[in-house]
Parts: structure tokens; sequence; C-alpha cells
């Protein structure tokens, strides 16, 4: 599939029409702040939300609802002839659609498949598309904040790896010759969405994903207190350990963390686990 990347100032016939086949048949991702956020437009917790209505560890939307378009499962917040039930508090790759979104080298791009849109072809719920820039679409779609969000996600993403960096190549357990950590991360990145959950401990995941904050409205405040609670845990459990063995099993545990967050904004797992063992490798 060809990619076509975008400027800001490109103009397209763009649109976003609320109800569509967009809402079917889609991987939807939730950083945590997403999640924290589209629960609250439900009215429900987080954890409750994430119950109810997410699945791979709660970084992911269920799309379980009655087919509406192409024989593909809508959306479990699509609601029949009305649309998305949590419109304000939809999650990013919604306000992007049909857009995603790429950092490259600290510049974000922004791509679609394909040499056209699939909304005028696809959508029997619009007719026209109205003209527009890229820059002009993302405003009427309110998505600075989100996009605030998943970019210090990104960084988080990076700091929580640097923790595992630091557990295996600056505690002596590289430099006692192990290498069976770094088979451990790489084995991450083929593990399915499914099974990386159920890797990591409970308080973790429930720390990772359903952190206790108060207030979303701020993705950089959410987000600088969530980093604050993981690196709070992170050493007070580790601060003390002394057993290479205890080395190795933090270490892996913290890239299993920041796996299941760096999936939460959409990343390769594979591309990443590699890209970790091959840097932890020229450290050696
Ligand atoms: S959250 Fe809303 S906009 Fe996004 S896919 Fe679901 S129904 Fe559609």
């Amino acid at each position: 599939m060809i990619t076509t990347q975008l400027q800001l100032e490109d103009s397209f016939p763009l649109t976003c029409s609320r109800a569509g086949t967009c809402c079917h048949g889609k991987t939807v991702f939730l950083n945590p702040w997403e999640l924290a956020t589209i629960a609250q437009e439900k009215k429900l917790s987080a954890e409750e939300f994430s119950t109810q209505f997410c699945e791979w560890g709660g970084i992911k939307l269920k799309f379980n609802g009655e087919s509406q378009f192409k024989n593909q499962s809508a959306c479990s917040q699509y609601i029949e002839n009305f649309g998305c039930s949590v419109h304000l508090g939809r999650p990013l790759a919604c306000r992007l659609y049909p857009l995603g979104r790429k950092i490259q080298n600290q510049e974000t791009h922004y791509i679609h498949e394909g040499k056209e849109f699939p909304c005028l072809a696809d959508c029997p719920t619009v007719t026209t598309l109205p003209q527009m820039t890229v820059g002009e679409y993302l405003k009427s779609q309110s998505a600075d904040a989100f996009e605030t969000g998943q970019d210090i996600y990104l960084e988080l993403v990076q700091q929580l790896a640097d923790i595992a960096f630091e557990l295996y190549l600056d505690s002596g357990l590289a430099a006692s010759g192990n290498r069976t950590t770094l088979e451990s991360w790489k084995n991450l990145g083929v593990l399915s969405p499914e099974e990386l959950p159920k890797m990591i401990r409970e308080d973790w995941l429930t720390e990772l994903i359903l952190p206790e904050i108060k207030g979303v409205e701020n993705p950089t405040e959410f987000a600088t207190t969530h980093s604050q609670i993981l690196f709070g845990k992170a050493q007070t459990e580790f601060g003390n350990i002394t057993t290479l063995g205890e080395l190795e099993k933090a270490s892996t545990l913290m890239m299993a963390v920041t796996l299941q967050l760096a999936r939460s904004i959409g990343a390769d797992a594979v591309g990443l686990c590699e890209h970790w063992v091959e840097t932890a490798k020229k450290h050696l």
C-alpha cells in the first residue's frame, strides 16, 4: 500500500461525518490519558470503561458493535443512526481519520494510505467533501491537546525504556556476561497484544493504564503526574536490588511495561524491541 505524506498547508477534500465507515472495522488505540478522557465522557471510571469497552490490557477500543457497513463490526462507542456516543472525548486516531500521524527525526508528518481518502468512495453518510487544508482539518477536530498527549506519552516511553537499560547496563548485570535479559526483551516483541499485558504484574499494569489522577483537562499535567507515579514506583521497587536474578526480572518487567505503553500509542512492537536490543548491544 502506498503511503502519502502531507504538509499542514496541503489542501484536500476532507470531512468528518461523525457517523460512518470510519467507525467500523478499525483499530483504535488509547493512551492512558485518552482512556481517562473517553471514560469521563462516558460518565464511567477509567476502570469501568476499560473493563466494558477495551481489550489488549486497556489500550484498544473493542469493535464489537453490530455491522452497519461492509460486514465490518462497529466500534463499541458507535450508536446506529446517531454516530459516536463519546464524540467530545474521542481519541486522537478518530480525530485524525482519514489521516495518520508519524514522528520522524522529531518532525511530525501527516500521512494517509493509498492515493485517495476513503470517505467519499466508501461512506454512504458522506456526499460532499469540503476543501480544506490539513491544518484546518486538525483544528476543526480539536486535535491539539490529543497530539500533545500523544507526544508526551512518546517521551515517557523513552524514559521508561531508559530504566530498563539502566537496570541492565549500569547495574553490573550486563558486565556479568548476562545475555538472557536481551533475549527476554526481544521475545516481548513477538508476544501477541493479548499475551503481553498478562506478562506484566497486575500492580504495574494498573499504575500504567489506570493511574489514579484527578482531572483530565490538561494532558501535560496528567502525563507528568503519571510519569511521577511510575518513576516513584520504580525507585521504591528497584532501588535496593542486589542479586543478578532480581535485576534481570526487573529489567524485563520494565521493558514489558514500556512496550505496553508504546503499543497504546500505536508503535510497532517487534521493531521497537529489536531496536532496544541492538542499542543495548552497542553499549556492552
Ligand atoms: S470512538 Fe467514536 S469516532 Fe472513534 S471509532 Fe469509536 S464511535 Fe467512531
